[in-house]
């Protein structure tokens, strides 16, 4: 039997908690009297059925082995003196802030933040934690939807600091550390005229979202993010500093181009930049009504169109301020994204068929700097907010399902909340399916619907909205999802989306993190 998800059970002051993954059952008291804080950890043998366990009786006649590790005040004492960075604990003025994620859902409890400023410091921290037995999460951009990046009671391996980027203007390359945002690289390559391929709201982590695979404003013309990935340098969970590309441990290569944080803590980045300066760009609204008209239009427009235009449909509620006129405040509305990325004088030719077939009600295209462009929505959607998604790849668009679409579309439950279908066709599909562990190359769109709210009191209705449309939609999608658009689902959804590539990934993982080490991710189980 395994038990699936995190358990705990809190009494007075001691914790105990215990995960499906290893079997272990962790105990934590703290008497802050004595400053003395213990952890215990039972480790039951992986694979024996347990039909009967309980976490009050289980220790006299189920448990296998028994290690007790000892996390005192000397020994936090010495792991902080050898951090560069920093490390953060419960006491610390800073921890309510450094615990907190971009998802206001999400509220986890570490024991420990370790605030990496450089290689040594995560080599050092990625120590700690094996050998200290404790849960072990990285944090990139800490957006993940479902937490990955931080955990309950165990050790946050924090590269925020580590965010520097170094353009090389002749190579046209960006070095980019594993804590940068996308905003980081966006401002440091702009001054250059380059853009790195990557998603479409710039407070997101480089790390989380290339390791999933990266889509965005720019995946038509130059594909996703790890089709731009040259290289990386990583800490593997035996401590070892390593580099990776297609001539170096190229099987570790091929994994962490969609395998996510399953292999290592990627130190950094090394990325082919694109001669990307000024899109035309923005997005154009229609009214609900004209919606199954727009998204029949779309559906064979951006199955033809040239890798330069790019458009990610949408439903939406018009928020209730500027820049938007006043007539169209909250509606709820269709709309299309776009981002042409040709030659700037082409772009309202290119643009006369798409505002001709059905003139918008609102048109915000025009020409923007690309990280304007990839930062106009980052105010919409801050940080905090209550965050649930749903999401899977399609393949075809039949009436059928758009007719789902528009049931639910009608009823987006709050100003936030939104569908998008972003198209993964053009450069992206040329990639075939088993040179990354990304295997839906042949879909034509990765789609999302978002229950957002900045209410926490909301959190059932955005997430029970966006689960029943997720539902009724499941049928006509091409079976799994793209791995950053997840919530923590399970096994199943995982295996859907890794596909064929599945089993070469458990084989790597086993290579390089046989104990599961780095397992608060979408995880691939080890052989
Ligand atoms: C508002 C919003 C918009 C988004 N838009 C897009 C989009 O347009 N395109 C797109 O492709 N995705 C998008 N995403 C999804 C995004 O790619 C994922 O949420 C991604 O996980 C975020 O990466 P992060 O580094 O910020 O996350 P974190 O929460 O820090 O980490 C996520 C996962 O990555 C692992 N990880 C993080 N850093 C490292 C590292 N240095 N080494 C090894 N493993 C690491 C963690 O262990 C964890 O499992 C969006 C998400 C949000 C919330």
């Amino acid at each position: 039997m395994r038990f699936n998800g995190l358990f705990r059970w809190q009494f007075g002051k001691f914790v105990v908690s215990w995960k499906d993954e290893a079997y272990d059952v962790r105990a934590r008291g703290s008497d802050r009297e004595c400053r003395l804080n213990w952890w215990m950890t039972l480790v039951l043998p992986g694979d024996a059925p347990y039909p009967h366990y309980a976490p009050n009786r289980s220790s006299t006649r189920q448990v296998w082995a028994i290690e007790v590790t000892m996390l005192n005040e000397a020994t936090i004492a010495a792991f902080r003196a050898s951090l560069r960075g920093g490390l953060i604990e419960p006491d610390d003025p800073s921890y309510e802030v450094a615990r907190k994620v971009y998802n206001g859902m999400i509220d986890r409890r570490p024991r420990l933040i370790a605030r990496c400023a450089d290689v040594a410091d995560v080599m050092t921290a990625v120590k700690f934690g094996r050998e200290q037995k404790l849960l072990v999460a990285i944090r990139g951009g800490g957006h993940n939807a479902g937490g990955l990046g931080v955990c309950d009671d165990g050790l946050v391996i924090d590269l925020s600091p580590m965010n520097y980027v170094r353009v090389d203007p002749e190579k046209k390359t960006a070095l980019v550390g594993g804590g940068a945002l996308w905003r980081d690289v966006d401002h440091a390559t702009h001054g250059f005229g380059l853009a790195v391929p990557a998603g479409v709201i710039s407070t997101t982590g480089v790390a989380g979202l290339t390791l999933g695979g990266g889509i965005g404003y720019l995946t038509r013309r130059y594909g996703l993010t790890i089709d731009n990935l040259l290289a990386v340098e990583m800490v593997l969970a035996d401590g070892r500093f390593v580099k990776a590309s297609a001539k170096e441990n190229a099987d570790l290569f091929w994994a962490v181009r969609g395998g996510g944080g399953n292999f290592g803590v990627v130190t950094s980045f090394l990325f082919q930049a694109q001669p990307v300066h000024t899109d035309y760009g923005g997005p154009m609204l229609w009214p609900m009504e004209d919606a199954a008209e727009m998204m029949r239009w779309y559906r064979s427009f951006i199955a033809k169109a040239p890798d330069d235009v790019y458009g990610f449909f949408a439903f939406i509620t018009v928020p209730p301020g500027p820049p938007f006129p006043e007539h169209l405040h909250s509606k709820k509305m269709c709309g299309i994204v776009w981002c042409y990325t040709g030659p700037i004088k082409k772009a309202e030719k290119v643009f006369k068929p798409i505002r001709s077939f059905k003139v918008p009600a609102l048109d915000m295209v025009g020409p923007i700097p690309h990280p304007a462009l990839q930062s106009l929505f980052d105010g919409l959607y801050p940080p905090g907010l209550q965050w649930y998604w749903k999401a899977d790849f399609v393949r075809t668009l039949p009436d059928e399902a758009i007719a789902l679409h528009l049931k639910h579309a009608a009823k987006l439950p709050t100003m936030q909340s939104t569908m998008h279908m972003y198209p993964i066709n053009g450069a992206a599909s040329r990639v075939k399916n088993n040179a990354t562990p990304w295997c839906y190359r042949d879909a034509m769109w990765a789609a999302v619907i978002v229950g957002v709210d900045p209410d926490p009191a909301n959190k059932e209705k955005i997430s029970t909205w966006a689960k029943e449309y997720w539902t009724d939609l499941h049928a006509y999608s091409a079976g799994g999802a793209y791995i950053n658009f997840m919530m923590e689902e399970g096994e199943d959804r995982i295996r859907a989306t890794y596909g064929k590539n599945y089993d070469r990934l458990a084989k790597i993982k086993k290579r390089y993190d046989p104990a599961n080490l780095f397992r608060v991710n979408q995880n691939i189980k080890v052989k």
